[in-house]
């Protein structure tokens, strides 16, 4: 019987373990099997397989039963996921829906979720902004968190890696506040963004409107064809999975990357339950895993751990990898495992009309828009509030169609639709300072279906936040004014926290393990052989998009793990 055990053990270990196939895990998953790991990615979700798997990527919008919507019994039964702009009937199958995976608000929080293979990388935006030293020096300069261990120049060349194979189209703007990258040419502008974009150059030197950055191939490279992805084709309904591969996912990108190693072993239908520690070996030898199908726990054992199981459920996990050593959650020794968490605050946007250009119109569709980066409190504090935001922006014209009439009249204006004004628009990107009442904890009594305890949520919205909002809505009329844009309306839904999918910390990173989780390579001050490098590691938020901070992270940590086990130090 002991050898069967022994036999079983053999079998259920591995150079590394990766914990999620989202954007952090597919990246330590590339990175571990190309450096020759046996690398085993547990994913809690079921397989999603590139092309084969997104049953909706060529629907027609007539083909749709309830053309595209969502019926009222679906919003009734997802009152959360229903929310988020992009559940709807073409993408409703990669979202996790609010009964099958309850967790406990004790502040409103909607919390947004892709459990699958890919995770949420096949339906996000795709925004893919550098972070700056004006982010990473930001907690030292204004001491609203503690300092991060790294800087901007850590990471500098792990972006441009990260980059390059993901494939980003971008501008070369030369702007301190948020550093240029690889980029594949940028999208093009209409003529009202070319226009506000002009009228805030000529009255703010600081102040700057650019094309995004996106994780989209719009010149496809050598490296991109090796992965089997093609130019982007402008069809803008990424979020039910492209099949040429235009954006990317880990779905289409990092995942059968690793795969072609003949490393990887992928596991969907994993649930991890906890990291298992080694109070001997003083490290974590393996996980256990709860199997979807079968509801039977298991355990798989290696060498080093990368958890990317997505901010919150990487919190969840430590929360719940408890032992003698570890009382309150694995590597808490800070006592701030859970604590710091913090998001972007959405919530507040502008729009107007222009009545210019009317002579133009736009062409074809574009998977990005303009972006204005932060300007506020970067040289100075200027304000009542700590940090900034960033904004988007975008102008389009709509067309109008008379449907009066009967017969030949009725068919007649059906088919000759008039255009309408420019209406544009934007929406804020604020940064929320991490404080250590935001926090996420375990519930004592309630468990998921898989007999874990289900997380507990207290994140809320502060002072900071509503004097941002105002502040954003204030300078974005003067600039929307001064562009000579009309009918200004300002909005400001309240929405709750969370529905900005941009949620971040817990296991911060810092300098000192008293009162930080990882060091300055993501890896546990404590267990040296665990490394975190989602969102859960963030020590703030900046107001860029953070998932390519994440892909550079994830690489960076993978890289470091590697070389520190050929030592023989892990
Ligand atoms: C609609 C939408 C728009 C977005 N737009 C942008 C954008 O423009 N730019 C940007 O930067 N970000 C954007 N995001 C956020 C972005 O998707 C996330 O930041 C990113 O996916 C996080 O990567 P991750 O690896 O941490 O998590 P995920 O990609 O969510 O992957 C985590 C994976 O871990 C799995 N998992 C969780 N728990 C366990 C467990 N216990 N055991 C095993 N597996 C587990 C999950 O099933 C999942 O597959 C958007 C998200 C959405 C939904
Ligand atoms: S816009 Fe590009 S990435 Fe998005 S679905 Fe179309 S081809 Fe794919």
């Amino acid at each position: 019987m002991s050898y069967f055990n022994i036999d079983a053990q053999a079998q259920n270990t591995y150079d590394a373990i990766v914990i999620g196939s989202g954007i952090s895990g597919g990246w330590s998953a590339k990175e571990l099997t190309g450096k020759g790991l046996r690398t085993l990615v547990l994913e809690r979700g079921r397989d999603v397989r590139h092309i084969t798997d997104y049953p909706t990527t060529m629907t027609q919008p007539w083909e749709f039963e309830h053309r595209g919507q969502l019926t009222h019994e679906m919003k009734e039964a997802n009152p959360i996921i229903s929310r988020c702009y992009a559940f709807y009937e073409g993408t409703h199958q990669f979202f996790v829906k609010d009964a099958e995976h309850p967790y406990v608000q004790e502040k409103p929080f909607d919390w947004i979720r892709g459990y699958q293979v890919g995770g949420k990388s096949l339906m996000w935006a795709r925004q893919t902004q550098r972070w700056s030293d004006f982010d990473f020096d930001g907690p030292a300069r204004d001491g609203f968190a503690v300092d991060w261990p790294i800087r901007y120049a850590d990471l500098a060349p792990w972006y441009s890696y990260v980059e390059r194979f993901a494939g980003i189209t971008g501008n070369k703007d030369g702007l301190p506040n948020l550093p240029d990258g690889e980029f594949l040419p940028p999208h093009e502008w209409n003529c009202v963004e070319k226009h506000f974009q002009k009228e805030v150059a000529k009255r703010y030197k600081d102040r700057h409107v650019i094309m995004g950055r996106a994780a989209h191939i719009t010149q496809p490279q050598p490296i991109h064809f090796q992965q089997g992805r093609a130019q982007c084709q402008h069809r803008t309904i990424c979020e039910r999975g492209c099949p040429f591969g235009g954006y990317f996912s880990s779905n289409a990108s990092t995942i059968p990357w690793a795969a072609k190693t003949g490393k990887l072993t992928l596991r969907p239908n994993s649930v991890v339950h906890s990291i298992i520690y080694d109070e001997q070996k003083g490290k974590a030898t393996g996980v256990r895993v709860v199997d979807t199908e079968t509801k039977q726990m298991k355990e798989y054992y290696a060498r080093i751990i990368f958890l990317n199981a997505a901010a919150l459920n990487s919190n969840l996990v430590l929360l719940n990898s408890t032992s003698r050593r570890f009382p309150n959650g694995l590597g808490n020794d800070s006592g701030t495992l859970g604590k710091y968490v913090a998001f972007h605050n959405y919530r507040a946007g502008i729009s107007a009309e222009f009545d210019g250009n009317l002579d133009s119109t736009t062409d074809g569709r574009r998977p990005n828009s303009p972006y204005i980066p932060r300007f506020r409190n970067l040289y100075k504090q200027e304000t009542d509030f700590l940090r900034g935001y960033a904004a988007g922006f975008t102008a389009g014209r709509a067309t109008k169609t008379n449907q009066e009439g009967f017969g030949a009249d009725l068919k007649n204006n059906l088919l000759n639709p008039t255009l309408g004004g420019w209406h544009v628009g934007s929406h804020m990107m604020g940064e929320t300072i991490p404080k250590e009442s935001s926090y996420v904890a375990l519930d004592s009594n309630l468990k998921d279906p898989f007999g874990i305890p289900q997380l507990k949520i207290n994140i809320g919205y502060d002072d900071n936040d509503d004097k941002m909002v105002k502040d954003y809505q204030e300078q974005m009329t003067e600039m929307f004014t001064a562009a000579g844009f009309t009918n200004i309306r300002l909005r400001d839904d309240h929405r709750n926290p969370g529905l900005d999918i941009h949620e971040m910390g817990g296991v911060r990173m810092g300098k000192d393990p008293k009162t930080s989780m990882l060091n300055k390579w993501n890896q546990l001050h404590a267990v040296k052989n665990v490394f975190v490098t989602d969102g859960a590691s963030m020590t703030s938020t900046s107001t860029q998009n953070p998932s390519l901070t994440y892909m550079a992270m994830s690489a960076r940590s993978a890289d470091y793990a590697v070389k520190e086990m050929k030592k023989g130090l892990l």
